[in-house]
């Protein structure tokens, strides 16, 4: 089996899949209202494209999958996706990024065809501030999402929280105490420019490092193992078992270790967040490839992969389109 190694000499062993750009919530760092997310209609990949395009990559050694959007539970019959990828050899951990809003209906049913575990975006625990930042929806559905998800066992449960000034990072002990009390991971994120929010990105923009220190000032926290190989900082709170997760795409990048590429839904696959380039998998799959051939695209094309994105620096290069359209 050939492994897909980048020149920089990393080794590609995680897919990130976007199954629809369609969303239920808006939110601002991610959908801004005005979004041209759907307006570049073109056919998105059926499920069992997908599922072949993810067998090609489990050839060349790559073992991790995660299902995103968009919304992923937007998605008619997600079960059923589920269900193929995990019958795919050599894929061992299987997960999911969802808002929850629709995870209570489906918790037990994902699990069961072979989901392992979900990240859940929970920026904050007011109902007001939850409009305010996702636009719409209901927050009450999103806490009885990650009840159900942990009680269905699709474990761990990550919650993702993208800190932003002025916006929620007041209710950071409240999200520590609230995911300790319901048994789950919490992930801090540093808020990552996108083209179209960049201003609200500069002005909200919260370092890691300061949020640390905020956390810090109220749990005593002792340095955990991280799991999964991704980028975040693990320390669990002294006393209890969750882990708390610390995430800095824009302070303090991690592309020397990147393992991932993105897939989305429309099939192109996109080897960095920062740049808009990619390959469209689904042309070739349409046009009658086989996999041998799929393969040997998808190993050269690996040699392009840039060496990090730039959002950091001075000429801060904003992600091009939003999380929602790529795959976050
Ligand atoms: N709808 C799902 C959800 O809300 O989790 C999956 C898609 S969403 C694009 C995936 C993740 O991307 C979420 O955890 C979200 O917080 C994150 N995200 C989106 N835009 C971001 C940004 N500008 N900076 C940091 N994280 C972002």
């Amino acid at each position: 089996m050939s492994l897909l190694i980048d020149k920089y000499n990393r080794k590609i062993e995680y897919i990130r899949i976007s199954v629809t750009d369609r969303c239920d919530l808006k939110c601002l760092y991610c959908t801004p209202k005005d979004s041209d997310s759907h307006s570049r209609r073109r056919a998105i990949l059926r499920f069992e494209e997908i599922t072949r395009i993810v067998r090609c990559f489990a050839d060349m050694g790559v073992s991790r999958v995660r299902i995103t959007g968009g919304e992923p539970l937007v998605r008619k019959d997600m079960v059923s996706l589920i269900n193929q990828l995990s019958h795919i050899n050599g894929i061992n951990d299987l997960a999911m990024t969802t808002n929850a809003t629709l995870l209570s209906k489906y918790a037990i049913d994902l699990k069961n065809a072979g989901l392992k575990r979900v990240n859940i975006s929970l920026d904050t625990l007011n109902p007001e501030t939850f409009k305010m930042i996702c636009g719409c929806g209901e927050l009450n559905n999103v806490l009885e999402g990650i009840r159900d998800a942990v009680n269905a066992g699709l474990t761990p449960v990550n919650l993702n929280t993208v800190v932003m000034r002025g916006l929620n990072d007041n209710e950071l002990i409240d999200i520590v105490h609230f995911a300790i009390e319901n048994g789950a991971n919490i992930r801090f994120i540093e808020c990552m420019p996108v083209r179209r929010i960049v201003n609200l990105s500069k002005e909200r923009f919260i370092s890691i490092k300061e949020v640390k220190s905020l956390v810090e000032s109220h749990f005593e926290l002792e340095p955990a193992k991280s799991s999964g190989g991704g980028p975040a900082s693990y320390f669990r709170v002294k006393g209890e078992t969750i882990k708390i997760g610390f995430i800095s795409p824009v302070t303090q990048h991690f592309c020397e270790s990147c393992n991932r590429v993105r897939l989305t839904a429309e099939g192109i696959l996109r080897l960095c967040l920062g740049y808009k380039d990619g390959i469209d998998l689904r042309d070739y799959i349409r046009s009658g490839i086989s996999d041998e051939s799929l393969k040997e695209i998808i190993m050269k094309i690996m040699q392009n992969k840039p060496q990090g994105h730039q959002f950091s620096n001075d000429k801060c290069i904003p992600i091009e389109q939003s999380m929602s359209m790529i795959g976050g």
